[in-house]
């Protein structure tokens, strides 16, 4: 029901009643003299970045001497079974971050407890076994180097995946370690469960040879300079590459990556640092060079006054833009109260314009923050019309071998199953001159404990099987979803806007399907990174787009049965 007011005093009306009702909330800094190992910390200590390095929690114990017994023994032991059995990244929390969890939560031993259970920054920088998904913990065809980056390097470091950007990887740490990272392959320290692959080179030689490889590359004019996490880079280090990237007439875009920002905003708001930044701005200026700073925040509680001052003072030194690019996560933000939450709070109150939410990657034991292709596509439409335009963020997906898409340009989508067919309209780095690679699909997965018992049962039978091999199994002894995919909504996050669950959601999502034109193949091929249970991987998952569809499927199903092509050569 839509509800004009009339306000007495002036006579205007408005319509008040909202999925999303936006009210203008002042950002606060949690006080961290809450927890017990801080009660005696100033404030200069808290905004020193050395303190907060130097402080930094990086094992329970550590932990412990912050909070001490305000967490149950059972967080810590939910904790320490996590780190031995499931964590692919170790840990690494600065004060600042670790001070965003539970900010208003009374420091009582059962209070805080179940604060930190419930709490979304807890969820992905601080994982507990209970968290994750009992059956299906890992994708069946996860992967440590999920978007096939390192397979992408031109030279060390340096992916080289879309025609006119490439990323350059500096080093392979971070001030955090975040519990979903996405190059968990090669970034942080290995755990019990992962051994992490290595940079080979000395820094100066990797960037070195970054940089002759753009100089000889005129296709190339944007440079994402990551990590890893900028913030690890040494600042006299990066300006010297980032002045020589400057001396590259060819390069016009230049973003810098940083989660700091968010997790360790103390050290941008160095004076040495900020001086450094706008020596490199004016220098960008004056060659007509957008220089940015890219942020990784996924909830409205990372937003801290000292995260806006610190990007404040980025601006002012003379950076073009601080833009952020989110992790959709279950848990975490996927809902569309949560998004807008935190887009208002970046637009609005620290001037960061929300630019992207990743559907989160199919790494590893990533499988409980995963979200399914629909609830990501209903996400974008429940959080259009609020902001503006230009800081609407769009939701994508980062399909293995194709690159990001919005979640609404998927070709083909079996909800069954789970799986969504992609294309793509350039060659990466690992097509070459492959005519053919334009024309295929790509598929990509949904976690399979979002699927409906006969989904999952599908799964059950055939997820042993390699991708190829899998999809070429019918399923017509399973009993499916007449419409090819209503799939029930048990996170809350189909629901629109004010949580209130949308009634495609029991009535049979519109499924985004598309005339099925296509059968599958994929080649075999060897597997990447693949050296266990958690590591299983598929080397190509391709399907040609133009190939006879092999049709035995149930009718009605919007899918065809695939066909397998060799294209292991490839
Ligand atoms: S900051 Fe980025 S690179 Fe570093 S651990 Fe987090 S997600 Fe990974």
């Amino acid at each position: 029901m839509t509800t004009l007011i009339e306000p007495e005093q002036t006579g205007f009306t408005a319509v008040t009643d909202q999925p999303y009702t936006y009210v203008r909330r002042e950002l606060s800094e949690p006080d961290w003299r809450r927890y017990p190992g801080w009660a005696t910390v100033t404030e200069s200590e808290w905004r020193d970045p050395q303190w907060q390095r130097a402080h930094s929690i990086k094992n329970i114990g550590q932990l412990r001497a912050v909070v001490g017994d305000l967490l149950d023994e059972r967080f810590y032991a939910d904790l320490a079974a996590d780190q031995q059995q499931q964590a692919t990244m170790s840990m690494l929390l600065p004060p600042q971050m670790l001070n965003t969890m539970a900010p208003h939560c009374a420091p009582e031993r059962r209070r805080l407890t179940e604060a930190f259970y419930a709490d979304p920054i807890r969820r992905y920088m601080l994982p507990v076994l209970s968290d994750r998904e009992p059956e299906w913990g890992s994708h069946p065809y996860a992967e440590r180097d999920s978007l096939h980056e390192s397979d992408m390097w031109v030279v060390e470091g340096l992916t080289h995946r879309y025609p006119t950007k490439v990323l350059a990887e500096m080093l392979s740490t971070c001030p955090q370690y975040c519990g979903h990272c996405t190059r968990m392959d090669l970034i942080g320290n290995s755990t019990p469960t992962i051994s992490k692959t290595r940079l080979t080179l000395q820094p100066a030689d990797r960037q070195d040879r970054m940089l002759d490889y753009l100089r000889a590359t005129p296709t190339v004019r944007d440079v994402v300079v990551s990590g890893g996490d900028v913030a690890n880079v040494s600042w006299p280090r990066l300006e010297s590459f980032l002045t020589q990237l400057l001396e590259i007439d060819t390069i016009r875009d230049i973003r810098l990556a940083t989660k700091a920002l968010a997790a360790l905003p103390q050290h941008w708001l160095q004076e040495k640092v900020l001086d450094g930044v706008s020596r490199v701005a004016h220098l960008a200026a004056a060659r007509h060079v957008n220089l940015a700073l890219h942020t990784h925040i996924n909830h409205v509680q990372s937003v801290t006054p000292l995260v806006a001052a610190a990007t404040r003072a980025l601006l002012d030194a003379g950076l073009r833009d601080v833009r952020n690019q989110g992790v959709l996560m279950r848990g975490v933000n996927a809902s569309a109260d949560d998004l807008l939450d935190l887009c208002f709070a970046l637009q609005g109150e620290a001037n960061i314009l929300p630019y992207y939410f990743y559907m989160c990657d199919m790494i590893p034991n990533a499988e409980h923050w995963r979200t399914p292709l629909w609830q990501a596509q209903q996400l974008q439409l429940s959080i259009m019309g609020y902001l503006p335009g230009f800081a609407t963020p769009r939701i994508v997906c980062d399909v293995p071998y194709v690159g990001k898409r919005w979640v609404h340009q998927v070709v083909r989508y079996d909800r069954n199953l789970g799986i969504s067919y992609w294309t793509k309209n350039y060659r990466t780095g690992l097509d070459g001159s492959d005519a053919e690679a334009l024309k295929r699909v790509y598929p990509f997965y949904d976690p399979i404990d979002s699927l409906l018992a006969a989904g999952q049962a599908w799964w059950r039978e055939n997820s042993h099987l390699p991708c190829d091999a899998a999809l070429s199994v019918g399923y017509d002894s399973l009993t499916l979803a007449p419409d090819g995919g209503t799939v029930p909504d048990p996170y809350g996050a189909a629901a629109g806007a004010d949580g209130e669950e949308d009634p495609a959601s029991t009535s049979g999502r519109p499924s985004v399907i598309l005339p099925s034109t296509s059968a599958a193949t994929a080649p075999s091929g060897p597997f990447r990174n693949g050296h266990g249970p958690t590591e299983t991987c598929v080397r190509r998952q391709q399907f040609d787009i133009h190939a006879e569809p092999v049709s035995h499927r149930p009718s009605g199903l919007g899918h065809q049965q695939h066909a397998v092509r060799d294209d292991a050569g490839q």
